[in-house]
């Protein structure tokens, strides 16, 4: 080793969430970390996203009413993974979700009041951050340990073996052009996110998102290193078919690039032909796949009034009005004018709305079976007063939300199952949590948490 190494108890690769929420379990343990940053600036997609993390029981649904339980967040991840996820990475979120919520409060992350309904979920179960300020705060709180060194711009390039056991003992690191060693007596966290800002990997594992059919969207770091480094030493991945783009997003616009779920408050999902083509409660992820297969990949989010009204400007993804304030949002006072500003047939539009209305009214959707606003939850809304909307929408995809094969405890697996020793994952770089689809929140309820338990473990190995 030369005299440039660095030497430290716990080597972290990636500031986003999963970053700083491992960096700051161990140095509140009393270990020194090394935090390293590929990017000149901290925060990854955790930063960008839109802040809605996935927690049950909290103080916060008791405040709005919600009952909620370990039980049914356990129920509604696997159901909403579609049983593909790892059951034992289920549990291990659901375990340690509300420690985690409360831990993330006494770190300074700040929870705005509301609590909202989305993708895959039975009861209201999101709740709402400002990203980059959650992940300042927990910047703040490791910079005040005094035992996390990050260093910005310095990008992990390969992980490090002793020769002598083979276990992972460190990373080499580049910055300002000079290659070194940084060393961790306790191993390393990946905490690198996914690959969304690597077309070729995207490619490989979900042809069928392109730049033809589908935005894409994420920290401009994530490009799969740590899933390539991982790879190099053995690991497996898992998930890796089910990268999806999330629907809801404007096909053009570059001025927002979060996702609008109007059709989780009562919205119909229509083609170009004005035809709905799915049940619009299921996971967005899905909804995005049905998307893709649409004409041009393109389809409508077709509301009304009262549907716009009950949107909601705490939550990203579920604001219209800011939408509507941008200029995104399509608006007529009838329908058939409303289908001449988005190019579909009027008669075929109008004879939707009145066929979903009629099956509002029968309580049974006799096309897609749709039962509810979003997953078990909500009861579906008529489409009737005006004036009506329509939102463009295409899928844009977010996160890779697939990766390594880890066990509960985040120790990386190799393809025979046994755990790489000394090198531990958390975050988007992790696959097993989701599954086949998606819960809103669980992308950074699993960087935060899964973060935490990657530190406790390499720390205790
Ligand atoms: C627009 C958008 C909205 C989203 N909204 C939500 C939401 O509301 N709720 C939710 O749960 N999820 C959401 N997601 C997904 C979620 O943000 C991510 O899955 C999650 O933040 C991942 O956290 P992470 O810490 O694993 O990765 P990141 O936050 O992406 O951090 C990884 C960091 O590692 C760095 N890095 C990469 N390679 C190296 C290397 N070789 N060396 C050093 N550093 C490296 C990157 O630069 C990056 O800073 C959203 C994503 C996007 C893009």
């Amino acid at each position: 080793m030369s005299d440039l190494d660095l030497h430290t108890a716990l080597v972290v690769v990636g500031a986003g969430m999963a970053g700083f929420a491992a960096a700051l379990q161990a140095a509140q343990a009393g270990h020194d970390v090394i935090l390293l940053e590929k990017q000149s600036e901290t925060g990854g997609s955790s930063a960008m996203s839109g802040g809605c993390l996935a927690f049950a029981g909290t103080d916060l649904q008791r405040a709005n009413g919600v009952e909620d339980s370990n039980e049914l967040l356990f129920t509604d991840l696997r159901e909403v993974g579609k049983f593909e996820n790892d059951e034992s990475l289920v549990r291990a979120y659901v375990d340690h979700q509300l420690d985690t919520y409360e831990w993330l409060k006494a770190a300074g992350v700040q929870f705005g009041p509301h609590i909202e309904t989305s993708s895959g979920q039975s009861v209201p179960r999101v709740h709402n951050v400002d990203p980059a300020d959650a992940v300042r705060a927990l910047a703040a709180s490791a910079r005040r340990t005094g035992r996390v060194r990050l260093l910005t711009s310095t990008r992990a390039l390969r992980l490090v073996r002793d020769p002598r056991d083979g276990r992972i003992v460190g990373v080499t690191a580049q910055r300002d052009g000079s290659t070194f060693t940084v060393l961790g007596s306790r191993g390393v966290v990946l905490a690198s996110g996914g690959f969304v800002q690597n077309a070729e990997l995207i490619h490989r594992y979900a042809p069928q998102y392109n730049a033809d059919t589908a935005v894409f969207i994420g920290g401009a770091g994530n490009t799969g290193d740590g899933l390539r480094m991982a790879q190099q030493m053995g690991a497996d991945c898992r998930d890796m078919i089910y990268i999806k783009g999330t629907y809801g997003k404007h096909p053009t616009d570059e001025t927002n690039h979060h996702s609008l779920l109007a059709v989780y408050k009562g919205a119909i999902a229509v083609n170009q032909d004005g035809k709905r083509y799915v049940d619009e409660s299921i996971s967005y992820k899905l909804l995005g796949d049905a998307c893709i297969q649409q004409p041009y990949g393109a389809t409508f989010q077709i509301f009304d009034q009262p549907i716009f009204d009950s949107g909601d400007n705490q939550t990203r993804i579920l604001d219209i009005e800011r939408r509507h304030e941008e200029g995104l949002v399509l608006q007529a006072d009838t329908l058939e004018e409303l289908a001449a500003m988005i190019e579909v047939p009027a008669d075929v539009l109008v004879d939707t709305v009145r066929t979903y209305n009629d099956y509002v009214d029968a309580g049974h959707d006799a096309d897609f079976g749709r039962a509810h606003l979003v997953h078990q939850h909500g009861k579906l809304v008529k489409i009737e007063t005006g004036p009506y909307y329509a939102y463009p929408s295409t899928a844009a995809v977010y996160g890779t939300y697939c990766g390594l094969c880890v066990d509960a405890a985040m120790r990386v697996l190799d393809v025979h199952g046994e755990p790489l020793a000394g090198l531990h994952a958390a975050g988007e770089v992790v696959g097993g949590l989701h599954g086949a689809a998606y819960m809103t929140g669980s992308a950074l309820g699993k960087a935060a948490i899964f973060g935490r338990i990657a530190a406790r473990t390499a720390l205790a190995g």
